[in-house]
């Protein structure tokens, strides 16, 4: 028997549970995970295949080709781009960067899991606000929970799991409540994904407010989940100590050149983001059909509030061939992905008893 003691905080942490996974063989769509349905482009694919061949050598530790690239696709400069293994792994990076122990990080509830696991493993304490019942963040009551000992606040745009984006009038009447030394993280995974007119335009707050840090990613709209790469978006004098606090060498080289290829094929990437969202709509429409309450998901997935009843769902959804995403007693997160994937789900949830 070890005699080593692990940090206390461990012991409360809650785990990160990974969308299921079809049984080897079993034929199953995988909507558990929020993941791009396509496969690369050729074009990177290629640029995968060329970087392959320099796995011998360390990648260029801050990703400076990168960083250029998605400085120039924003309009920001590169010495406020940050790249990490992931933006999940750049929200931690993030808050070691500013969190000192006990300080506070406000977060809304439910939302993204991996949020108490970064603050708890920066040794911060969350302060978990509501969601509201319409899958809104409740952002004036964010701003009420801030207090002189908050450092954060983590603000998911389209919020994951229930889908709605925040709006222009509500984040601009947020970042006029919040102190200009309190940092307000957008983490906008799925910005691509957004067609809601009134939706906040991340870059316009980043531009206006100093205190402002976004978090974007390769991930779910470009397709490139399984190389890990995303970044932050701060002033320079914020994104220096983010860097600070990276992993060295924290991108791969083939994620970085990846990456790159990517923006250089924008056009043709964001046609598969047309026809998620064209697919998302389908599925939206079709559960309202059949008298679904579902909140006004503008990210690739879709809320099923079926409290007590998603862990039977998500098991009847299996068995019809859909790997769904349950939170025990709280709902069913369905990711959007082949339109025959819709297909089987929506006869699922038309035999459903306990429609919400
Ligand atoms: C998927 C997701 C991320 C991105 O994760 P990566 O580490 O970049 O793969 C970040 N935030 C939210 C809310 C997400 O759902």
């Amino acid at each position: 028997m070890t005699r080593v003691p692990l940090r206390r905080a461990l012991a409360d942490l809650p785990a990160y549970v990974p969308g299921a996974r079809p049984p080897v063989g079993a034929q199953a769509y995988k909507l558990s995970s929020n993941e791009n349905p396509y496969p690369p482009l050729p074009t990177v694919m290629a640029a995968i295949a060329d970087a392959a061949v320099d796995v011998n050598r360390y990648p260029d530790m801050y990703a400076t080709d990168l960083s250029q690239a998605v400085a120039q696709a924003l309009g920001v400069g590169a010495d406020s781009v940050v790249p990490a293994n992931g933006s999940v792994a750049a929200l931690g990076h993030v808050l070691s960067a500013v969190c000192e122990t006990g300080d506070e990080v406000v977060l809304p509830w439910r939302s993204f899991e991996a949020y108490p696991i970064a603050v708890t493993l920066a040794g911060a304490v969350g302060v978990r606000v509501p969601v509201a019942a319409d899958g809104r963040l409740d952002l004036p009551a964010m701003a009420a929970a801030v207090t002189p000992r908050t450092r954060v606040v983590l603000v998911c745009t389209p919020n994951n799991p229930t889908g709605p984006a925040v709006h222009a009038d509500e984040l601009e009447a947020f970042l006029a409540a919040v102190p200009g030394d309190v940092l307000v993280v957008l983490d906008e995974a799925y910005v691509e994904f957004v067609r809601d007119p009134l939706a906040a335009d991340g870059l316009a707050a980043f531009a206006a407010h100093p205190n402002v840090v976004l978090l974007r990613t390769f991930s779910k709209a470009y397709g490139l989940a399984g190389l890990r790469v995303g970044y932050a978006v701060a002033r320079p004098r914020i994104a220096a100590g983010i860097r600070q606090a990276t992993t060295p060498f924290g991108v791969s080289g083939v994620a970085q050149l990846a990456a790159i290829a990517s923006l250089g094929v924008k056009a043709e990437l964001d046609r598969r983001v047309d026809a998620i969202v064209a697919e998302r709509v389908r599925m939206l429409a079709g559960l309202r059909a059949q008298g679904w309450t579902v909140p006004d998901s503008q990210a690739n997935f879709v809320w099923l509030a079926l409290g007590e009843d998603a862990t039977e769902f998500a098991e009847r959804c299996t068995r019809a061939g859909v790997m769904v995403r349950p939170f025990a007693g709280d709902g069913v997160r369905v990711s959007v992905g082949e339109p025959e994937a819709t297909d089987i789900l929506l006869e699922v949830t038309q035999a459903e008893p306990h429609r919400v």
